[in-house]
C-alpha cells in the first residue's frame, strides 16, 4: 500500500497548524520539517518548528536540488527538503503544510499528492482577525490580506477544500478521506 503525500494549505489565521497537530497525535502520520531563511520566532525550536538555515546555505541547497518545491515569500525562503520526505514516505502518510505556489510545485512532480486547502467559514471573520492581531504594521497587514485573497483564488486548483468550521469535525472528516484515499490506493 501506498504511503500518501498530503499537502495542507490554506490562509494564514484559518488554523491549519492546529488541525496538523491534532493530526499528528494519531500517531499515523509524518510531518515534513521545511527549511526557511526567517528568522526564528518566540518558542519555535530549529529542527522541530523548521530548519532555520541562512540564505547562502538555502541557495546552496536549491542548486543541488535539495528541495521538492520552494518559494519566496514574505521576504524569505522556505522550502521543502527532498531527501527527508523521500526516506519518511517509506514508512508513513507524510504531511506538508506549504502555501499554494509550493503545493501547486509538488503536485507537477507527484501527480499522486493530495492537495487539502483548509478554509474559514467565514473569510470577513478571518480579515477581522489579521487586522485585530495588533503584532503587524498595517502595511504587514495589508500584505497578509492581499495573501490570503491570493491563496483563496486557488483553491479550485487543489483537490480537496475543507472548512474549518469546527476543529475536532475538520480533523474527522481528514482523517477519513486519507482512511479512504489510502483504502484505493492499494
Ligand atoms: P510562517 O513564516 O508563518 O511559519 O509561514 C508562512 C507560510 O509559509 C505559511 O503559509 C506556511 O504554510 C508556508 N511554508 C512553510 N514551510 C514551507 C515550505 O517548505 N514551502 C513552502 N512553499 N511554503 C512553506
Amino acid at each position: 500500500m501506498k504511503n500518501l503525500l498530503i499537502i495542507i494549505s490554506g490562509p494564514s489565521g484559518v488554523g491549519k497548524g492546529t488541525i496538523v497537530r491534532k493530526l499528528l497525535t494519531s500517531g499515523d502520520y509524518a510531518l515534513s520539517i521545511s527549511c526557511t531563511t526567517r528568522n526564528m520566532r518566540e518558542g519555535e525550536v530549529d529542527g522541530k518548528s523548521y530548519f532555520f538555515i541562512s540564505k547562502e546555505e538555502f541557495l546552496k541547497a536549491i542548486e543541488e536540488n535539495g528541495f521538492l518545491e520552494y518559494s519566496n515569500h514574505f521576504e524569505n525562503y522556505y522550502g521543502t527538503p527532498r531527501a527527508f520526505v523521500e526516506k519518511q514516505l517509506e514508512t508513513h502518510d507524510v504531511i506538508l503544510e506549504i502555501e499554494v505556489n509550493g503545493a501547486l510545485q509538488v503536485k507537477e512532480s507527484y501527480p499522486d499528492a493530495i492537495l487539502i486547502m483548509i478554509l474559514p467559514p467565514d473569510v470577513d471573520a478571518l480579515r477581522s482577525r489579521l487586522i485585530g492581531r495588533g503584532t503587524e504594521s498595517p502595511h504587514e497587514i495589508e500584505r497578509r490580506i492581499s495573501r490570503m485573497e491570493y491563496e483563496l483564488s486557488k483553491k479550485d486548483l487543489y483537490d480537496y477544500a475543507i472548512v474549518n468550521d469546527n476543529l475536532d469535525d475538520c480533523v474527522n472528516r481528514l482523517n477519513n478521506l486519507f482512511k479512504t484515499l489510502k483504502g484505493a490506493n492499494i
